[in-house]
């Protein structure tokens, strides 16, 4: 089976060796390299002042985020993610402003400019790069400029789970950037990782709070290549053999070309993409008959693609991009979806949807 999922992904080969080798205490020299090692990838990825890896999902590493830095955070809310942070404010009892979105729509910067001008409490604000649950690609970037104009001080929290190690960030007004180890690092889920900028630092040295989720204590123990609490040293140890075998620059170029050739493919066979900014993580599809066409490719391509949640369960379908992925298995899916549709009785088979990726995939490259 083609595991075709925005996350998790499937484990390469040479980095389920490596995390198949005899455990390692995590307070050893031996595995102390091993952090190290990653630390220092980490952060050279990511152009942050600093890094943190939490055992936990994503989802950890949102809420100790929203615990250390914010009092009243401004959520965008375009899908299941952006709801998440406003779960966790509530959780909290924490006040909040919640911009409800479209799950296909971004708001603009000017938006939530308006908003925080209305608003001097708001000191923080969590969105997403991409919001997995629409494959939707955030204006982070000028929200974070232009919220920084209004505010200096303002906090920006941004939930990239689905965007490091897919495409380069402009990490310059980004204060804290998250990251989970189940998407395109290509690793077993439940390690985080926080990017930091040097404010956030500044406030996690002022905010002294929390006991698991203790940023303050996490990064005096990192800094010193060894964790709070019991690392996730498989996890951490697939990482290391991660940036090994990663060419960082190659598998942004090779990301790029065959996420637009597959959405490029994919509207040759009359197939419509559902977000209006579509992120490069992953190619959703709106289409009334995607239950069908995950089953028809389950069960007779051998090809496993994610559908929705909640309101877009039985409306949309989402193909993953992340990772290192052999073109012949990108190409496999496209032909494997046009076969689909033929199956179904929507479209002829003609051959398109390869002939229009690989065209666009080598003419782009
Ligand atoms: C996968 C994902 C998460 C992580 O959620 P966990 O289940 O806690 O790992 C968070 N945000 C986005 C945008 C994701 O795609």
């Amino acid at each position: 089976m083609l595991l075709f999922t925005p996350g998790p992904t499937p484990i390469p080969e040479s980095i389920r060796q490596a995390m198949a080798m005899p455990t390692l205490h995590h307070r050893t020299k031996e595995f102390e390299g091993y952090f190290e090692f990653c630390r220092i990838k980490l952060i050279e990825l990511i152009g942050m002042q600093d890094v943190l890896m939490l055992a936990s999902s994503g989802s950890g590493a949102m809420e100790a985020s929203i615990r250390t830095f914010c009092k009243k955070p401004l959520c965008i809310n375009s899908g299941k993610f952006g709801e998440r942070f406003v779960n966790i404010a509530k959780a909290y009892n924490m006040p909040y402003v919640e911009v409800l979105n479209d799950w296909d729509t971004s708001p603009s910067s000017n938006l939530i400019c308006d908003i925080l001008k209305k608003d001097n409490n708001i000191d923080s604000i969590c969105i997403q790069m991409c919001e997995s649950s629409g494959g939707l690609r955030h204006n982070v970037e000028d929200i974070a400029k232009s919220a920084k104009e209004i505010n200096k001080d303002i906090v920006i929290i941004v939930d990239a789970i689905t965007a490091l190690g897919v495409e380069e960030i402009d990490t310059s007004n980004i204060d804290v950037l998250i990251g989970g180890s189940q998407k395109a690092f290509m690793l077993p889920p439940g390690m985080s990782i926080i990017g930091l900028s040097s404010f956030a630092l500044d406030l996690i040295d002022r905010n002294d709070i929390g006991f698991y989720f203790n940023l303050k204590t996490e990064l005096k123990n990192q800094r010193k290549n060894t964790t709070a609490w019991t690392s996730p040293t498989t996890i951490i140890i697939g990482l290391a053999k991660y940036f090994e075998i990663a060419n960082i620059q190659q598998i942004y170029k090779e990301t790029k070309l065959r996420s637009i050739a597959t959405q490029e493919s994919l509207k040759s066979l009359d197939l419509k993409i559902y977000p209006k900014k579509p992120a490069l993580a992953m190619t959703t599809i709106y289409s009334e008959h995607s239950p069908k066409i995950r089953k028809v490719l389950k069960d007779k391509f051998d090809v496993n693609i994610a559908g929705g949640q909640d309101r877009l369960k039985d409306s949309i379908f989402r193909i993953n991009h992340m990772g290192i992925i052999p073109i012949n298995e990108a190409l496999w899916v496209v032909n494997a979806i046009e076969l689909t549709l033929d199956d179904l009785g929507i479209r002829k088979f003609d051959g398109i949807a390869n002939k229009v990726f690989l065209e666009n995939y080598y003419k782009q490259g």
